[in-house]
C-alpha cells in the first residue's frame, strides 16, 4: 500500500512538515461521477488536495472540462468521458455518486436518463419535476437494496439548494438567473408572489458534509443544506444589495407543483456526523458573483474594474 501525507497543509506544518507514521493514511482512489459539474468539481478539489487518487466519470451533459482543468497535469487525478447509465468497471475505494441532470432547464428534457442517474432525494407524481424527485427516491431505495442484498456499504445524501462558483450560468435554478440576470443588467425574474421559501447552502459546506458522512459510520439518509430561510423576494434584495441595488424586479408565472417551503431539518447530520454549515448567504454570494461576473464578461471587464 502506498502511503500519503494526511490531511491539511496547516496540519503538516504544526508537525514541522513531517507526518509521524501512525498518522499517515493509505491513498484512497475515490470515483466522482459527475466530478465536471457544479457540486463534484468542488469535491475533486478537496479530495485531491487530501492526498486521493480521484477519477472523475462524465459525459459533460452539463459539466465542462474547465471545472477539473487545474488537476489534469496530476498523476493522481484522471477523468473519463462516459454515461453512467451504461456499465464501467473500475477498481476504487469510495463513489460519490453525483452525475445527474440537476437543473431544471436541462432534466424536463432527458427525464428517462434522469430516472436512471440518480443517487440522492417526493412531492408529486405527475408533474414537471416528478422525474427528478421519482428518480432521487427510487435511487435510494436501490440504494439501500444494494447495501443489505450485496452487503455494500452506502451512504445517503439529501442535498438541499446549493450555490457557488462553477455552477451553470443558464440551468434556471433561482440564484444563478438572478445573479447572471442583474450582472447583465436584466430584471430579476420573480415566479409566483415570490413569497415561496428556499434555504441556500454554499457549496464548501455541502462538500465538507458529504466528506462527513462518507469517512462517517452512519448510512444515512441525512439532510445537508443551511436551514437559514429566504423567500425569493427576500433573495432578490440580497442579490440587489450584492450586485446593483437599481435592478429591476419582474413578476412570472410559477410552476404548478412548486413546493412553497424547503428547509432542511439537520438536527441528525448535526448530531450524528458533527456538520452544519458555516457560510451564510452575504458571504457566499460575493463568491459566486465573482466567478459569475469572470465568465459572463471574460478577463477584459474584470481588468477594467
Ligand atoms: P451539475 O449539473 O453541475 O453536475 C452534474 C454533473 O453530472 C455534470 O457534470 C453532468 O455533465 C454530469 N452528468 C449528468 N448526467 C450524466 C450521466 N448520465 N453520465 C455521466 N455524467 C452525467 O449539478 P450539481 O448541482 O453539481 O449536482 C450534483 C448532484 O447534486 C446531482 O445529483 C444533483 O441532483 C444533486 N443536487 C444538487 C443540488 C444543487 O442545488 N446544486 C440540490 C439538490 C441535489
Ligand atoms: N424561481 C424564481 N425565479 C427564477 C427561478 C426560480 O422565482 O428565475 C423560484 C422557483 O419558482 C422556486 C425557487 O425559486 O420557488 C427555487 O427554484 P430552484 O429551481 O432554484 O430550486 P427548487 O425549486 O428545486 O428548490
Amino acid at each position: 500500500n502506498r502511503l500519503a501525507v494526511a490531511g491539511h497543509p496547516s496540519f503538516r506544518e504544526s508537525v514541522g512538515g513531517k507526518v509521524p507514521l501512525g498518522l499517515r493514511r493509505r491513498v484512497l482512489r475515490v470515483l466522482v461521477t459527475g466530478g465536471a459539474g457544479f457540486v463534484g468539481s468542488h469535491l475533486v478539489d478537496r479530495l485531491v488536495e487530501r492526498g486521493d487518487s480521484v477519477i472523475v466519470v462524465d459525459n459533460f451533459f452539463t459539466g465542462r472540462k474547465g471545472n477539473v482543468a487545474h488537476h489534469l497535469q496530476n498523476p493522481r487525478f484522471e477523468v473519463i468521458r462516459h454515461d453512467v447509465v451504461e456499465p464501467i468497471l473500475l477498481e476504487v475505494d469510495q463513489i460519490y455518486h453525483l452525475a445527474c441532470p440537476a437543473s431544471p432547464v436541462h432534466y424536463k428534457f432527458h427525464f428517462f436518463s434522469k430516472s436512471f442517474t440518480n443517487a440522492n432525494t417526493s412531492v408529486l407524481l405527475i408533474g414537471v419535476r416528478s422525474c427528478y424527485d421519482e428518480g432521487k427516491r427510487t435511487a435510494e431505495t436501490l440504494t439501500m437494496d444494494y447495501h443489505r442484498g450485496a452487503n455494500l456499504e452506502v451512504r445517503i445524501a439529501r442535498i438541499f439548494n446549493t450555490y457557488g462558483p462553477r455552477m451553470c450560468i443558464d440551468d434556471g435554478r433561482v440564484v444563478s438567473n438572478f445573479v447572471a440576470q442583474a450582472l447583465r443588467k436584466e430584471p430579476l425574474t420573480v415566479y409566483g408572489d415570490g413569497k415561496q421559501t428556499r434555504s441556500f447552502q454554499y457549496v464548501s459546506d455541502l462538500v465538507e458534509g458529504l466528506m462527513k458522512l462518507m469517512e462517517g459510520e452512519h448510512i444515512g439518509p441525512f439532510n445537508l443544506g443551511n436551514p437559514g430561510e429566504f423567500t425569493m423576494l427576500e433573495l432578490a434584495k440580497v442579490v440587489q444589495d450584492t450586485i446593483d441595488p437599481e435592478a429591476r424586479i419582474e413578476f412570472r408565472p410559477n410552476t404548478a407543483d412548486d413546493p412553497h417551503k424547503r428547509k432542511p431539518d439537520i438536527s441528525r447530520a448535526k448530531e450524528l456526523l458533527g456538520w452544519e454549515p458555516k457560510v451564510p448567504l452575504h458571504e457566499g454570494l460575493p463568491l459566486m458573483v465573482t466567478d459569475f461576473r469572470k465568465r459572463i464578461f471574460g478577463d477584459q471587464e474584470e481588468s477594467t474594474e
